[in-house]
């Protein structure tokens, strides 16, 4: 639209100046230099009415000058400083395509040092990325061997309480067949034995501390959340309270 829209379309956005064809550069030119040469238009104007009664150009040209002073005063001086006036137009029409040719090459350097900026921006993000996925991966395995180690300590629990407690029930178990029978087998079977010696210790100290007492020598401390009594727990090696299920950290 800016090809036919002519002047007032000049600034609307079309193809840009550096986009133009030589063609519609010189198009574009020769209308500023008729602006800027108005005598010499009007000189031409005069040469090529008489091109059909002077065919020689040189007497053509002669005549048109007559005509030119006699009509508006205007002399071939006159004409040919309008013709260098078309001249400088033209030199400043080129010195104005070297600021567009300069400012093409800023955008250039300045999309050269955005897309610098971004790829160095996309390195950032992608070691960010590379970092992440590291830690991610750490934290992936840590919870797995988490829960392989929560699921063994589990079944170590359960089989450490369940052999114990069979060697309890075996305990009872002899126990009462031995008041009901009234006889004395020796309670002499392995589990017997490896819960006598399990609670060894407990049972020394308890019997060694007050005579016939047992609660006299073992340490008391008062539950501060129930006021209930703490127990030592030999498995946490701390203090805790059975009735409320507070511990000591
Ligand atoms: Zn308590």
């Amino acid at each position: 639209m800016a090809e036919t829209g002519g002047k007032k379309n000049a600034k609307a956005k079309g193809p840009g100046v550096l986009e133009l064809s030589r063609e519609q550069i010189a198009d574009r030119l020769r209308r500023e230099m008729a602006k800027a040469g108005v005598t010499v238009i009007k000189f031409i104007k005069m040469m090529e009415s008489f091109r059909g009664v002077i065919p020689d150009e040189a007497k053509r040209m002669s005549a048109a000058l007559k005509a030119m002073d006699h009509a508006a005063g205007i002399e071939k001086d006159d004409i040919l400083a309008s013709a260098e006036q078309q001249r400088s137009t033209l030199k400043k029409q080129q010195k104005l395509f070297t600021h567009a040719l300069d400012d093409k090459r800023d955008e250039m350097s300045s999309a050269a040092k955005r897309s610098k900026e971004l790829k160095a921006r996309i390195e950032e993000l992608n070691n960010e990325v590379r970092e992440l996925t590291d830690e991610y991966e750490q934290a992936m395995s840590e919870a797995t061997n988490g829960e392989d180690m929560i699921d063994k300590a589990e079944k170590r629990m359960a089989e450490a309480a369940r052999m114990l407690d069979d060697e309890v029930v075996a305990f009872k178990d002899k126990l009462e067949n031995y008041s009901k029978k009234g006889a004395a087998p020796a309670p002499s079977d392995d589990k017997m034995e490896t819960l006598v010696s399990s609670l060894d210790f407990d049972v020394t100290s308890a019997d060694e501390g007050g005579n016939g007492g047992q609660e006299d020598s073992v340490e008391k401390k008062p539950c501060p959340r129930c006021g209930g009594e703490l127990a030592w727990y030999e498995l946490y090696e701390k203090w805790g309270c059975y009735s409320c299920g507070y511990q000591e950290e």
